[in-house]
């Protein structure tokens, strides 16, 4: 058996498989998207922000909570 076929290039992430798995975050609570770290939109504005109305397909959704409901959710005693 050829020594060569051990070192075969295995190629485990790819630009384009980046961007079709991206997730959009959205907040469960308030329905905002993040928009970048800390910076978060109501949904419209938010798709105009991230350029999804040209994607032919959009993104997945994550869902988590954004900082200000995180900081009411504390905040709430
Ligand atoms: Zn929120």
């Amino acid at each position: 058996m050829p020594v060569l076929s051990l070192r075969e290039p295995v190629t485990l992430i790819q630009p384009e498989g980046d961007r079709k798995e991206r997730l959009l975050r959205m907040c469960s609570w308030c329905r905002k998207v993040a928009a970048g770290d800390s910076v978060w939109l109501e949904i419209e504005e938010g798709i105009k922000h991230l350029g999804l109305f040209h994607e032919a397909v959009m993104p997945g959704v994550s869902h988590t909570m954004c900082d200000a409901c995180v900081d009411a959710l504390d905040n709430e005693d």
